[in-house]
């Protein structure tokens, strides 16, 4: 059988031009995963890579047309505003061209699977979860011979055009799967992404990371020796020395899960590679970090989330500011500066808890790297469906889903909170967008450029300091003070950047 996977075009907004959550990073090898599972049943399967090469939907339209697929998967994320360019396409594929069925993919419909099968009847049906078991039943049965509805994992409109679907069970052997297909569009990336682990044994309020597997194990790891064959694999294809583990958790939960990453850096150390992983701070121990390192670690990630105790309570995060401090000195020990994941502003933050943040921001050394600083002073908690924050603002009556169900706003309880998030996410968002192309590595940084971010560094921290200072004393500026400090810092970094070209 002839079955097509996209990657659709995905749309992002200035305003959205940093936010990090259209889909988790995990999802990166949703489709190559199910490209191996559906050739290793024998089907002829071709990827399209619509966003990574930058496809019009009038050249993806031409690339069905010819290859004319009986199954058409689509890798379905998440837009921020209400974007029905996808849906209008696939609904004009039906009609042209003879698909037998239409199926999404992806984090985004696993929790929005209703309102995708309501909103767009081209979809014939939805895979609930990871997506290899169900593909490979589903083209088992095209064209259509039992109802879609009876196979576990997908959700499809049932003869009275209800929405039916069964759960499916998280796969159980994740070494018992075929290794993803990776398109020749990722080998150009800068790193090989891998997925050593899926989900994760942590239950943060913010997180939808385990609303895509479904009751059972949150955190399954593959072997050491079957991530390891994967590498070698790719190692002998394309001489890649680059690798990124995608996995949320890359650590598994406590002896077992550090003896685990003891024997995965035991057998990288062979390969002479670099690589980088993302990881709670509670698994960042001494003598694993130091393992990892020698086998070729450079990049991390950790999830430090807020300088306050009480705002980690709040957030279930399971780890304490003791703990967080504790990781960023391991990792410096072992020369890695670690990338941060900090949530500045929560719904329920008070100026107090900002200050406490900054305070621990500074203290911390994470005020001294222009991308570091942008992001820590300006993030705030965005609220997906599938999230227990989610359904908890909205029992409370707090949550406003004006564009689409799958995500909400929730207005700080603090108005002076919401004036200093909003001062520093419209200055950021400028620097994001004149950013853009050196930190997505597309741009090369010309020289005497660090110099200028320094300057634009002291600015960002400055202003968010300023701005906290005058909100403790009670000073509330109106909306054309903000307007008039917000242009002065942007006309700031547009001066400070002017000579780099973009
Ligand atoms: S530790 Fe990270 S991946 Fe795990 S639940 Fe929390 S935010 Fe999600």
């Amino acid at each position: 059988m002839k079955i097509l996977l996209l990657e659709h075009p995905r749309s992002i907004t200035r305003e959205r031009c940093n936010d990090i959550a259209n889909t988790p990073l995990s999802s990166c090898l949703l489709t190559g995963y199910s490209a191996g599972m559906l050739q290793s049943k024998g089907h002829d399967v071709e990827i399209i890579e619509g966003y990574l090469d930058k496809l019009s939907y009038e050249e993806i339209g031409d690339s069905i047309s010819t290859a004319k697929p009986d199954l058409l998967g689509v890798h379905m994320v998440y837009h921020w505003k209400e974007d029905h360019a996808l849906f209008d396409f696939l609904a004009r594929i039906k009609r042209e061209i003879p698909v037998s069925a239409i199926t999404a993919y992806g984090f985004y419909p696993t929790v929005a699977f209703k309102n995708i099968l309501e909103q767009c009847r081209a979809i014939d049906s939805v895979i609930i979860g990871e997506p290899e078991m169900p593909f490979a039943e589903l083209a088992s049965l095209v064209p259509p011979g039992r109802p879609a509805t009876l196979i576990p994992g997908l959700a499809a409109r049932d003869g009275s055009g209800s929405i039916r679907h069964l759960q499916q069970k998280p796969v159980e052997d994740l070494d018992g799967l075929p290794f993803p297909v990776r398109t020749e569009a990722l080998s150009r990336l800068s790193e090989v992404n891998i997925l050593g682990s899926r989900g994760c044994y942590g239950k943060c309020t913010f997180c939808y990371i385990n609303s895509l597997y479904g009751p059972g194990p949150s955190w399954r790891g593959r072997s050491p020796e079957n991530i390891i064959a994967e590498i070698d694999a790719v190692i002998t294809e394309r001489a890649a020395g680059d690798f990124y583990f995608t996995d949320p958790n890359f650590f598994g939960p406590g002896r077992k899960g550090q003896e685990r990453a003891l024997r995965i850096a035991s057998l990288l150390k062979k390969r002479n590679i670099r690589f980088g992983i993302e990881g709670r701070v509670n698994d960042i121990h001494d003598k694993t970090i130091g393992a990892l390192v020698d086998a070729g670690l450079r990049h991390i990630l950790i999830g430090l989330e807020s300088g306050r105790d009480a705002s980690l309570k709040r957030m279930n995060k399971m780890t304490s500011v003791a703990q967080n401090e504790k990781a960023l000195g391991i990792l410096r020990k072992h020369g890695v500066e670690p990338n941060v994941g900090f949530i500045m502003f929560e719904p329920d933050s008070s100026l107090a808890d900002v200050r406490v943040n900054f305070e621990f921001l500074r203290r911390n050394d994470l005020l001294r790297n222009l991308p570091v600083t942008a992001n820590v002073l300006y993030h705030h908690q965005i609220i997906l469906e599938g999230t227990e924050a989610y359904d908890h603002l909205r029992k409370e009556g707090r949550l406003d889903t004006p564009a689409s169900s799958y995500e909400g706003t929730a207005y700080f309880k603090d108005p002076a909170v919401a004036a200093l998030a909003d001062t520093m996410r419209q200055v950021t968002n400028t620097l994001f967008s004149h950013m853009e192309g050196i930190w997505s590595g597309r741009v090369m940084e010309p020289p005497g450029a660090r110099g200028r971010y320094a300057r634009i560094n002291r600015l960002l921290a400055a202003l968010f300091e300023d701005t906290l200072s005058a909100l403790e004393k009670g000073e509330r500026p109106g909306k054309e003070e903000v307007e008039t400090l917000v242009q002065g810092v942007e006309r700031e970094i547009a001066c400070a950047l002017k000579t780099i070209p973009m």
